[in-house]
């Protein structure tokens, strides 16, 4: 099997793109496929100060090398979850990276704003479902760091996958509203709103593992700090179960669904749709009165202090 590109010996072969390439140009596929996310989509330019979102997990941590790789001008973000010792497998390999890197990287302690407890142990005393809401705490807390930090974008390590199986969720549900508005970039529509792009889009999660462990990237197998597996599982199996009948399957049904969008709706448009207001607490946007971040605060608040009166209740 010779390298596409070269004609020499390839050690990579992509079912999906019917593609063998060597090492060298496996590498400078991947890194192109994420420059070609970045101009199709107009992410950010060079000019632009990014933060990236770290998990320690192989997608963020992949993508924070590209982006250095590539010359952006971009720092990193961990959010610290639950405990010193919950959180520490992770932090490690991130402050790892960030080294190899030569990277600023931001801690920000989710715990504090939660009255000490992790997001998995709010979850229980709000009775909410642990990903769903530890995922509220993490955008909330993104978007806010890197809002109060100035910077001009943020960007997360959502990949091809991530993507394609949310969509085909919503679409099982008829999701309209989430349909319509899924993008690999959403836009500034609020003063307290950073713009947010997914650069690795257009990038197998399989090729990003790949990617990862032959340049020696040192992840974490699963970023969670409570060991929960992804919640939207059921649709990835779906598709890679189609994705192994009909190779490439999986970004055709993403890119045709974005094209389709484009060609149906004018996608400024859809985007500014949705008005949002201030939230009486912090002022971040919501589409209601208080946002969700503020609110479960309070909820919490008011739990624990019900707690406390009244110690023998369970959470
Ligand atoms: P997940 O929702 O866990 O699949 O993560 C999606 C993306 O969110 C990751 O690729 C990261 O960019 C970001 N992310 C998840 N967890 C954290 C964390 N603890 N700190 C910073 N970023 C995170
Ligand atoms: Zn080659
Ligand atoms: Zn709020």
């Amino acid at each position: 099997m010779k390298c596409k590109k070269c004609g020499k010996e390839a050690v990579v072969k992509l079912r999906h793109y019917n593609l063998a390439l060597c090492e060298d140009h496996f590498y400078e596929f991947i890194e192109g496929r994420v420059e070609k996310a970045i101009k199709k989509f107009k992410m950010f330019s060079k000019k632009d100060r990014i933060l990236i979102a770290v998990s320690g997990g192989k997608d963020s941590m992949t993508l924070w090398y590209i982006l250095k790789k590539l010359g952006y001008n971009v720092d990193g973000l961990f959010i610290k979850l639950g405990s010193e010792k919950e959180v520490m497998p992770a932090l490690e390999k991130v402050e790892k990276l960030a080294k190899e890197l030569q990277a600023k990287l931001m801690i920000e302690d989710a715990t504090q704003y939660l009255f000490g407890l992790s997001t998995f142990e709010a979850a229980k005393i709000l009775r909410r479902p642990t990903c769903s809401f530890c995922g509220m705490v993490k955008r909330y807390l993104m978007n806010k760091v890197a809002y109060e930090k100035g910077y001009d974008v943020l960007v997360t390590g959502h990949n091809l996958d991530d993507e394609a199986s949310v969509l085909l969720g919503n679409i099982f549900h008829w999701q309209g509203e989430y349909i319509i508005r899924s993008y690999p970039v959403l836009e500034k529509t609020h003063e307290k709103l950073v713009k947010k792009a997914k650069p690795l889009v257009l990038n197998y999660e399989s090729d990003i593992k790949l990617y990862a462990k032959m340049r020696g990237i040192d992840f974490l197998e699963s970023a969670c700090p409570f060991a929960l597996g992804a919640t939207s599982k059921v649709y990835k199996k779906l598709l890679d179960t189609l994705e192994k009948d009909q190779p490439g399957i999986k970004l055709q049904f993403y890119t045709n669904f974005l094209k389709l969008k484009e060609d149906l709706f004018k996608v400024e448009e859809t985007r500014k749709e949705l008005v949002l207001n201030s939230c009486e607490i912090c002022g971040y946007p919501t589409t209601g009165k208080i946002c969700s971040f503020c609110r479960s605060v309070e909820n919490l608040k008011s739990r624990l202090e019900k707690l406390k009166v009244n110690p023998q209740q369970k959470a």
